[in-house]
């Protein structure tokens, strides 16, 4: 793609919003971006704006988005958006970035460069004895940061090597995932530029609108959007990828009103989907939530547990009532090959995916303030209903639970996090890095995809029970095949 023609580029681009294939988008994602990225970062803005307003990455002016809808779509992933990033609003941050990164090592090598470029800077525009356009177009790139409110280094700190800020810590308070590496400037710049255009968005939204901006984001949310088909498993069809990525700007996904199926319900349905999502009368919700387990039941079957699915809880070696009529969505059992999370115990895992709307379309309690509010209510439910399980000393409760948007529980994150490190310890050891990341990577795109998709389906279907078809468990793939999805 770097290599193609610019005409070949701009049909590319404005084919995006008229073409639904998910792998359209990842190529655009994978491509494009950087290739895009790599130009903002050499070339001084008032150049690259040229081109960059005339022909790229500009939505076709017979684009159907609102201006809000516009707005979150600008936004990374991690801030609930679609990566179609600004590039005219972008520009000044990446440009002033590059030369962040780059000046220490141009110090270290090019000493009598890095020094007349300082001066320069340093110098008042006028007593300079000539015009660098490059380094005016960094000046200035500087002032329209500062304006906006960065807090930025001057620039002989700059030359001794200032870093940018540390990252604050996720919204868990733990650790980076494998894989999450130290930032350049350009990652602190433009998260700035972008925590203000969400904080905007958020300001301005509905209490419903707000619910979902919430939902968009966190940990590991936005993984399905950037998981590569290689297999049927993280493939999503073209009404589902269409389905989700509309939902996620807040757009209809069913043009035809119609009524609820429901026989005690028949309420008018909306055309977000959202009574759909969480109306309990129509075997919808447990046909998401029996879909969502699939991905669930795999990995822990690729971390070496051995799993059933829906198994009552008398059945099981906890101590319990003949009459207890209590199921556990999964229970994995350590296998020889087991990577013997959670020191070793059974793990009594039941999976929750919640809607953040009322059947009315309204923000549940604490949904529009808090993010993963709704979440927590829902983990707390199944603790308290499983609160023998969870005291057991004889086995391990999990509560794997997600928002409709994506958003993951604490409990989700850290067993994928603890599966993956015990996972690595079986390759080699100057592999164990490398393949803790592999691991994590792909069973978050299994089971982000495997949730959004159920999520969708359960919203699409005519209706009835047992919407999604069961999909068999597979084999483990070999390590050498999952450090190629990297
Ligand atoms: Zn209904």
């Amino acid at each position: 793609m770097a290599k193609g023609t610019l005409p070949t580029r701009v049909l590319f681009c404005t084919a995006f919003w008229r073409c639904p294939y998910c792998n359209m988008r990842l190529l655009f994602y994978f491509c494009l971006v950087p290739w895009l990225n790599h130009l903002l970062r050499q070339v001084p803005p008032a150049l690259v704006q040229r081109t960059a307003t005339r022909e790229l990455l500009q939505i076709p002016a017979d684009s159907p988005l609102p201006p809000s809808c516009m707005q979150q779509a600008r936004l990374p992933f991690r801030e609930g958006g679609l990566e179609l990033r600004d590039c005219s609003a972008m520009t000044p941050a990446t440009y002033w970035s590059s030369w962040a990164d780059v000046l220490p090592a141009l110090h270290r090598r090019y000493p009598v460069v890095a020094a007349n470029a300082v001066a320069y800077l340093l110098t008042p525009a006028p007593d300079r004895a000539h015009n660098n356009e490059c380094l005016t177009a960094l000046e200035e790139a500087r002032n329209t940061l500062s304006a906006a409110h960065a807090d930025l280094p001057p620039w002989d700190a700059l030359l001794r090597g200032a870093a940018p800020p540390a990252p604050p810590l996720s919204d868990d308070g733990e650790a980076a995932d494998p894989g999450e590496w130290q930032h350049g400037w350009q990652y602190y710049t433009t998260s700035a530029m972008h925590a203000r255009t969400r904080a905007d968005l958020v300001m301005a939204a509905t209490p419903g609108d707000a619910a979902r901006y919430r939902s968009c984001r966190g940990r590991n949310n936005s993984r399905w959007l950037t998981a590569i088909p290689s297999s049927d498993a993280p493939f999503l069809s073209n009404p589902v990828h269409q389905c989700l990525l509309r939902r996620r700007l807040g757009m209809s996904i069913m043009p035809e009103a119609d009524i609820c199926e429901g026989a005690t319900c028949q309420a008018p349905l909306d055309p977000w989907g959202h009574h759909r999502a969480a109306c309990t009368r129509t075997g919808r919700i447990h046909a998401r939530r029996a879909a969502a387990l699939q991905p669930w039941q795999q990995v822990f079957s690729e971390a070496g547990y051995r799993v059933r699915s829906e198994r009552l809880l008398r059945d099981t070696h906890l101590p319990t009532t003949p009459a207890d009529n209590r199921r556990m969505d999964l229970v994995a059992a350590p296998g020889a090959r087991a990577v013997g999370a959670r020191r070793g115990m059974p793990l009594f895992a039941d999976v929750t995916v919640v809607s953040v709307h009322t059947r009315n379309g309204d923000a549940r309690p604490t949904a529009a303030t808090i993010d993963g509010g709704v979440m927590q209510q829902a983990v707390a439910t199944d603790r308290r209903k499983y609160a023998d399980v969870a005291s057991s000393s004889q086995a391990c409760l999990l509560v794997l639970g997600c928002e409709t948007y994506g958003r993951w529980c604490a409990a989700a994150i850290s067993i994928v996090r603890e599966l993956a490190t015990l996972k690595a310890r079986q390759a080699p050891p100057l592999l164990r890095g490398c393949a803790r990341f592999a691991w994590s990577n792909r069973w978050w795109a299994l089971v982000g995809v495997g949730v959004q998709r159920a999520v969708a389906e359960s919203l699409l279907r005519h209706g009835g029970q047992d919407l999604v078809p069961h999909a068999p468990t597979s084999l483990a793939p070999p390590l050498a095949d999952v450090l190629l999805d990297l």
